[in-house]
């Protein structure tokens, strides 16, 4: 029993590493954990600076909407009898704009099909655009930054990056293969529609809400949602041609932020005055719509919201943070664990009842357990009532398989791993636990990665799917001698580099630790790691605040990575009459910021159906997948090919060829292809 507690209280303690960690233990604290000198924040804000628009030379074109007809040097089929790609075209002038890395970052999530031009070194010419005769080879033009103003380095002067040739070359295409046109980041001008009123810089806080008209590109943003802007420049201005201009996002005092313009030859573009990067909450809620309008709704990828946390370490004991020593350390301190009981999971349970009615309709909430078993021997743990109230729970529950007693796999033989997989396995077959598949492992330490002794006895015992911590970067393992734990690309998993058999699902760790039962408990740990970088101490709400942030950001942007989460943080806490939880507070936190601003449902899923879906995407992303919009008269159809095999995800399409997903109204057809067939989709 001694011998199992310190494996236990070794092994968690080094659960706590976060992203970036690579700090060595402090001396004093033998079994200290990995923590980053830096609390997790949303990165990147300063790094990519927004910026304002520097205007243009009055001669130089800033944009394809002002353009008059011009007499058209193309000669393409006419409308009914086109050919066109279902590929988006995004210009840029230098590569390096927020605005532009902000496009990139939603197209790559998404999984859209997209060309990236950098107009300061590629020069833009109509064959890259058409055969000019009957195949336009994008369906939407996105210019990342308006006018693509840059400083030209032989001349020195501030110009566009476009000349005036390859700016009507682009009117023309746009003309002749009805391909709209998205300005991500521009500023307002007459070619729009629109007059200036005013800027704001990137440290004011501007309130915007979509307008009446902007339900239809935006149908999924909340009623009355406030979107906050902050970190970003951005023009308010008003509409001076009612006829042409939509207003589709306003400011709370009523000034354009983002409009629709038509153009007297019939060419559609929509601008966006505000600036953005790929982390800012304002370009993560509005990215959907822009993608989807510029792609006329039909475009390959999809985007949902996902939330899946696991609770590890359950029926065994934590050790917990000493808030009189401000440390946590069984040497110096004695023993100090906490383990929690059955009125902690009932209470769990009647928040989660709760919890899943607040959230946007047709989400499927469900929070998965990973359980040790040998925390349910009275002989060990003598509170049973934990165990009675997990089993009465019954289907509100999901169960994952933590291993018997959480002995780290690194040192263990290939026997002693499979018998702390597989007794677990028996354990939850005799409790009928809900949800369980002896398929999905969550490691102890998530350890056993690189040990083929290990690997062999997992899989002997029937695991395949095994989570890997995304803090583990592949320069956090090089440090450590380990394997990277993080994503490769977005939505994409491992396979394990000892038995292929194994897939890594990368997981998110948070800063609410494993050793932390109570608010006291968590504010006293955070500040004491963290009172350096801040300068002061954060309260609980700011804590909670800050770091539920990195929860509202995968919902936003669609990750589908489980969280991490210890038994610990279920402890529940009467805070003014009502029960909550460190988890609980962070999890809802994250998921109504979400709900006030964004109506797509919230989906959780089981370990293995995250493993397939990155397994699916990884696929996805590596066939080469081309879709065509074909225009027969009346009749339209798309024809779909591949290099590799895959299942395609066709967003806006719903069709008998595939599998239809219906989310938040919008469906999805999976398709699946193989490598050099044509697969025909009829509209
Ligand atoms: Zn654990």
């Amino acid at each position: 029993m001694q011998m199992r507690v310190g494996w236990v209280l070794y092994t968690l303690l080094a659960i706590v590493s976060l992203p970036s960690c690579a700090d060595p233990p402090a001396a004093d604290r033998p079994h200290a954990a990995h923590v980053r000198s830096e609390p997790r924040r949303v990165p990147e804000l300063a790094r990519l600076e927004s910026r304002p628009l520097r205007p243009l030379l009055p001669e130089t074109v800033a944009s394809t909407a002002g353009l008059p007809p011009p007499v058209s040097s193309t000669h393409m089929a006419a409308a009914g009898k086109r050919r066109i790609d279902l590929k988006l075209l995004l210009i840029t002038a230098t590569g390096d704009e927020p605005s532009y890395l902000a496009a990139r970052s939603a197209m790559d999530r998404i999984g859209v099909s997209y060309t990236a031009l950098i107009a300061a070194t590629t020069p833009l010419t109509p064959a890259l655009l058409s055969n000019n005769l009957n195949t336009c080879y994008y369906r939407g033009v996105v210019i990342a930054v308006g006018g693509l103003g840059f400083k030209d380095p032989q001349t020195q002067l501030w110009g566009s990056a476009f000349t005036a040739e390859e700016w009507a070359a682009l009117a023309d295409y746009e003309r002749a293969c009805s391909a709209r046109e998205l300005v991500w980041y521009g500023a307002p001008s007459a070619d729009y529609g629109l007059a200036l009123a005013s800027d704001f810089a990137s440290n004011e806080v501007v309130t915007a809400q979509v307008t009446s008209a902007g339900k239809g590109v935006f149908p999924y943003v909340a009623a009355d949602a406030a979107i906050q802007i902050h970190d970003s420049f951005g023009y308010k201005s008003t509409v001076t041609d009612q006829t042409a201009t939509t207003a589709l996002v306003q400011s709370d005092d009523g000034f354009v932020l983002a409009a629709q313009h038509l153009g007297l030859d019939g060419r559609e573009a929509l601008i966006v005055t505000v600036d953005s990067n790929p982390y800012l909450l304002h370009g993560l809620v509005w990215e959907y719509g822009l993608i989807s309008w510029v792609s006329h709704g039909v475009f390959l990828g999809k985007k949902r919201a996902y939330l899946s946390p696991q609770i590890d370490d359950v029926f065994i004991s934590d050790d917990r943070w000493n808030t009189t020593s401000h440390r946590n350390n069984v040497e110096l301190d004695g023993q100090d664990e906490f383990r929690i009981t059955g009125p902690d999971i009932d209470n769990m349970v009647s928040w989660q009842t709760a919890f899943r009615a607040k959230l946007p309709a047709g989400s499927q909430y469900i929070t998965a357990l990973a359980f040790n078993g040998v925390g349910t021997d009275v002989a060990e743990y003598p509170d049973e009532s934990l165990l009675t109230q997990a089993l009465a729970a019954g289907g509100e529950l999901t169960w994952l398989n933590h291993t018997w007693d959480h002995e780290n796999f690194d040192p263990l033989a290939q026997d002693a791993v499979h018998d702390e997989v597989t007794r677990n396995c028996d354990l939850a077959t005799q409790h009928n636990l809900n949800g369980f598949a002896c398929a999905e492992l969550v490691s102890p330490d998530m350890s056993g990665l690189t040990s083929a002794a290990a690997m062999l006895g997992l899989v002997d015992a029937g695991a395949r799917y095994v989570v890997s911590d995304t803090s583990i970067t592949a320069e956090v393992a090089a440090t450590r001698g380990t394997t990277a734990g993080d994503n490769p690309s977005f939505n994409v998993g491992r396979i394990n580099t000892i038995d292929d058999r194994v897939y890594q699902v990368p997981r998110h760790p948070t800063s609410i630790f494993y050793d932390v039962a109570t608010r006291n408990d968590e504010v006293d740990e955070y500040n004491t790691i963290y009172r350096g970088y801040w300068g002061r101490d954060l309260s609980y709400d700011e804590i909670i605040d800050t770091d539920a942030t990195f929860g509202l950001h995968y919902l936003l942007t669609g990750d589908i990575d489980p969280v991490m989460w210890h038994q610990t943080n279920l402890y529940s806490e009467l805070i003014d009459g009502t029960s909550h939880s460190l988890f609980s507070d962070w999890v809802e936190s994250a998921a109504t910021r979400y709900s006030r601003l964004v109506t797509f449902p919230i989906r959780t899923l089981a370990q293995r159906d995250i493993a397939a879906a990155m397994q699916a995407r990884a696929a996805f992303d590596a066939c080469g997948a081309v879709a065509t919009y074909v225009e027969l008269g009346v009749a339209r159809r798309i024809e779909l090919r591949a290099t590799g095999t895959c299942v395609v995800p066709m967003t806006g399409v719903s069709s008998r060829a595939g599998k239809v997903d219906l989310y938040g109204g919008v469906p999805t057809t999976e398709l699946a292809i193989t490598a050099g067939a044509t697969k025909v989709i009829r509209l």
